[in-house]
């Protein structure tokens, strides 16, 4: 049975104290709701994440993770996050390739590469965004550009690491713009992701490999997304933000 997530995405927002608080409020809410393959992530900014992961301890689904991480073990990189760093405090997950990610930070499939495979030399597990620009699908290239971002970025791995990732089908065009991909369009895509994967690595990988929604998903359109069949949770931005309505969206 394929794992199901609901992940948090914060953003740069929340500065410490207001991070605290709204981890804590979702942690109370959501610790007796997730059981079994039913797992809650949340993706903080850097500062947060050693205190994020002291409280998640004590529960058994909830995990912190951090939303980027460079893709060197250790060195002369001033500013920069190592994934050993993350795992030190107790992070399990990381978001790489997120679009804005490859947009403002100029990420390309080749580095993202390179991202994923220091992520799991450190036993992080990647959560690994992909997705087409407005432009992209209203010329018909959707699914070109989906099948070469994940062929370039994680095909590269053995079937053993890609296990590890999860995969976020997260179409640009929805992210932060109130503008929701259908659960028709999303599946679709979500099967071809699920297609392409049993092609590289077979069946049974594939039917394991938990893909995420993300993109204007909210607590009024999350049960219809999840719905479908090869839509395994969500990837939250905006609505991740106020507790009330990140636990609506993981009940
Ligand atoms: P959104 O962001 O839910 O605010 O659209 C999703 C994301 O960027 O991960």
């Amino acid at each position: 049975m394929r794992k199901k997530i609901v992940a948090g995405n914060w953003k740069m927002n929340k500065d410490y104290s207001e991070g605290l608080s709204l981890f804590s409020e979702v942690l109370n809410m959501v610790k007796d709701e997730v059981r079994g393959e039913q797992q809650v992530v949340v993706c903080a900014p850097y500062i947060h994440l050693h205190s994020l992961s002291a409280l998640a301890k004590g529960t058994n689904n909830v995990f912190v993770g951090a939303q980027n991480a460079h893709q060197e073990a250790s060195g002369a990189y001033t500013g920069e996050i190592s994934t050993g760093m993350l795992k030190s405090v107790g992070v399990e997950y990381v978001i790489l390739g997120h679009s804005e990610r490859r947009q403002y930070f100029g990420e390309n499939n080749e580095l993202l590469a390179k991202k994923t495979n220091t992520a799991l030399a450190n036993d992080l597990k990647p959560i690994f965004c992909i997705g087409e620009t407005l432009a992209e699908r209203e010329s018909n290239q959707h699914f070109d550009v989906i099948k070469t971002q994940l062929a370039e970025a994680t095909f590269h791995l053995s079937a053993e690491d890609f296990s590890k990732l999860v995969i976020a089908y997260e179409p640009v065009w929805a992210i932060g713009t109130g503008v929701t991909a259908s659960s028709a369009q999303a599946q679709e895509i979500h099967a071809f992701i699920r297609s392409e994967v049993a092609a590289k690595y077979g069946a049974e990988v594939a039917e394991n490999t938990t893909i995420l929604y993300g993109g204007s998903c909210n607590p009024g359109n999350a049960a219809e997304l999840f719905a479908q069949k090869d839509i395994d949770g969500g990837l939250i931005g905006g609505a991740s933000l106020k507790s009330r309505d990140f636990v609506d969206i993981v009940k």
